[in-house]
């Protein structure tokens, strides 16, 4: 099968030629012909198979074939959940559209960053937006962005858009739309919750699940987990860094602090390594980016800002010196290594006290790797013991009623449990 094939033309199937795609990839091949005809789609694919393109290319392929009139209305919204991710789009867009006749006007409304060039930059629309949805509404509040005549809605890394802390933002954005419009959700990862709130949004949609399960497979990513007591992981991933000839690693920790701790712990025993997080200026987290994906510093020690979409070339480890605590995001972090048919390597650090959240990782992902030890890092800490307080109503405190604890209560009282009709 090729791109001609799906439906696209020259210019299009010209760029990605040169840009060393010899073939569409499972999930390119089922959702082109779908967006090409206007239709919705709901679509998970592993991390690193092409998402990006699959929704790219026949987009630009429709706004080339229907070219806008002089003033340009935004036609496709692309939605996403960082900066980062957002400007990456924007350069996929620059590299397939190269050779499209009449360029498409391509916007990128991000925060962090001064709102005045993106202000000047819509002015006269655009055909394309890409945008986080905290700048987006507020380009539209200073009437520097109209979403009224919108085809397409693209939320791209779709299940975190719809999570709580973009729940109000994305709510406020979809008012803005048109009612008849195109949407296309695109990510790795649909938990059960999000597939509720996406059919509020899909019209006839073309669900799209080209792999079992969701983790990239082992022959692409080699997972693994290391015991290690939690103060001595620094050291034990400055032996890591000795022992693999990584050209460069994605270090996942879980806050701020961390982020820019490890890697000044790093940088002073010689590797050269640098922070990524919500705190930093975003001049400063483009900065680490751009020297990482360079390979100018080694290690890039990030929070979860750097858990999705993000594309590194070649990039061969992720090291989890943290654990994820939501247990997807295990699936986007480990997904940054091993993509586009390479292979990578994702290792965790458990320790006693994040044995049991590794666990439940492994279980809600459906995968289980051995626990291993590097010598000289042996742990010896155990697990604080777990004696949780009860509350006065005899359960324990925070943890959820199951249905025996509530079984048992109503046999308790006498009367039987009321069941769901
Ligand atoms: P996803 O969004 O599914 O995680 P991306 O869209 O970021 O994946 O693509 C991952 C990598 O694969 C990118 O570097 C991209 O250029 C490359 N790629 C995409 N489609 C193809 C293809 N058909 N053939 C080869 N490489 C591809
Ligand atoms: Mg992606």
């Amino acid at each position: 099968m090729t791109f001609a094939s799906l439906g696209l033309s020259d210019a299009l199937t010209r760029a990605v030629a040169e840009l060393g795609y010899d073939e569409p990839t499972p999930v390119q091949r089922a959702a082109i012909p779908v967006v090409l005809r206007g239709g919705d789609v709901q679509a998970s694919a592993k991390t690193g198979s092409g998402k990006t393109a699959a929704f790219l290319l026949p987009l630009l392929e429709a706004l080339r074939a229907r070219p806008g009139g002089s003033v340009r209305p935004v036609r496709a919204f692309i939605l996403v959940p960082t900066r980062e991710l957002a400007a990456q789009i924007v350069e996929a867009v620059q590299q397939y559209g190269r050779y499209l006749k009449k360029p498409l006007k391509t916007c990128l409304a991000v925060g962090g960053v001064s709102a005045n060039p993106q202000m000047l930059a819509l002015r006269g629309g655009a055909d394309i937006v890409v945008a986080t949805p905290g700048r987006a509404l507020d380009l539209v509040e200073q009437n520097a962005l109209r979403l009224g005549q919108v085809e397409t809605l693209v939320l791209d890394e779709a299940d975190r858009l719809f999570s709580l802390g973009f729940a109000d933002e994305l709510n406020r954005l979809l008012a803005l739309l048109p009612a008849r419009r195109q949407n296309l959700l695109f990510s790795a990862t649909f938990p059960p919750s999000v597939r509720t709130l996406a059919e509020r949004l899909l019209q006839e949609p073309t669900r799209i699940d080209v792999d079992e399960g969701e983790l990239p497979s082992a022959d692409l990513i080699v997972q693994r987990a290391i015991r290690v007591d939690a103060p001595r992981r620094t050291m034990l991933l400055r032996q890591l860094l000795e022992t693999h000839a990584w050209s460069h690693v994605l270090t996942f920790v879980a806050s701020r602090y961390a982020a820019d701790h490890v890697a000044l712990k790093l940088s002073r025993a010689g590797i050269p390594a640098t922070s990524l997080h919500g705190e930093l200026s975003q001049g400063a987290r483009t900065q680490a980016l751009a020297d990482f994906k360079a390979k100018r510093v080694r290690v890039l020690v990030a929070t979860d800002v750097a858990a999705r979409g993000l594309d590194i070339a070649g990039l061969p480890a992720v090291v989890n010196y943290d654990l994820p605590r939501s247990t997807v995001d295990y699936v986007h972090r480990i997904g940054r290594t091993g993509r586009a048919g390479e292979q990578g390597v994702a290792i965790s650090f458990v320790s006693a006290d994040t044995e049991a959240h590794f666990r439940l990782i492994e279980k809600r992902n459906h995968f289980a790797v051995a626990r291993e030890q590097v010598a000289g890092f042996e742990p010896t800490e155990t697990a604080a013991p777990a004696a949780p307080p009860l509350d006065v109503n005899g359960g324990v405190k925070g943890r959820r009623k199951s249905k025996k604890d509530k079984l048992r209560e109503a046999a308790a009282a006498g009367h039987p449990p009321k069941r769901k009709p």
